[in-house]
């Protein structure tokens, strides 16, 4: 599943191409995402301008010319893909589920073998919406910081891992991007959140961001061109330390540990068992 870094990659990708454009038509082959889509759709956005796209957790926000905002989630397996219209009309590919035409020309393809994301419309204000209703704070936010971590896990008898992966507490970081802020704080995935000092709490912080934004600005450079915005995403795999390296020796300069990994609550996690206490 996509976390935090690559939506992020992915809306400045759409950003980049469809920001101040309006739509001018839409294609739905199948309505029956993980909620189906609405009936009105189309006619709720037609002649719309983009004026802004934002992203929340892991949902992706279209602000429309008409105070309403196009809720997208990718689920397991979906992905946008931005063509230009040419001459050669674009020939719908398998799983393509939705298509929305530009009047710069460009297509916005909505396509998900899995069918787990969706595609929703808010109108009024989208800090309303239900979904957004206990996803806790974004982590890239100023308001994000030691104090709030630790008043989140100071009396939690949960684990680390546990407790970052609770969309309540934080938003957007999933199974790869924990292990990897562990990792970078040298805090041990399984200890628990009560143990847990006001300095660790600001080692993990500043880790925490570390991680995400070294993925977005690592996302921002593969992202080569706009056709694939989706598609050439993905996770930054070359760029991880230590998710899914299980085995491997530890990429910590002097550490002399191996990468193991355990499961918690039914979730892999990597993790030096050598430099994380
Ligand atoms: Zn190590």
């Amino acid at each position: 599943m996509p976390e935090l870094p690559e939506i992020e990659t992915v809306k400045l990708g759409i950003e980049k191409t469809v920001l101040g454009s309006a739509i001018i038509s839409t294609k739905i082959f199948r309505r029956d995402l993980r909620f189906p889509i609405e009936e009105n759709f189309e006619k709720l956005i037609l002649k719309k301008r983009v004026l802004g796209v934002g992203r929340r957790s892991k949902y992706l926000l279209f602000f429309l010319s008409n105070k309403t905002t196009i809720v997208l989630h990718l689920g397991m397996s979906g992905r946008i893909n931005l063509s230009r219209e040419s001459k050669n009309k674009y020939k719908p590919k398998k799983h393509d589920h939705l298509i929305i035409s530009f009047d710069n020309q460009f297509l916005l393809i909505y396509n998900d073998p899995r069918r787990f994301g969706f595609i929703e419309i808010i109108e009024g204000d989208y800090a309303d919406y239900q979904r957004f209703k206990y996803i806790g704070i974004e982590p890239l936010s100023k308001k994000f910081d030691k104090q709030h971590l630790w008043s989140k896990i100071k009396n939690s008898s949960r684990s680390l891992k546990n407790i970052l992966m609770d969309q309540k507490v934080v938003a957007g970081l999933g199974n790869i991007y924990v292990s990897e802020a562990l990792w970078d704080c040298r805090i041990k995935p399984t200890r628990i959140g009560k143990k847990m000092s006001l300095i660790e709490c600001e080692r993990l912080v500043a880790s925490i961001k570390k991680v995400l934004n070294k993925a977005i600005k690592f996302g921002g450079t593969t992202l080569k061109d706009f056709r694939q915005v989706g598609g050439e995403v993905g996770y930054f795999q070359n760029k991880l330390q230590v998710y899914g390296k299980e085995g491997q020796a530890c990429f910590r300069g002097k550490c002399r540990g191996a990468v193991g990994k355990i499961i918690i609550s039914g979730r892999s996690t990597f993790y030096c068992a050598t430099c994380q206490k």
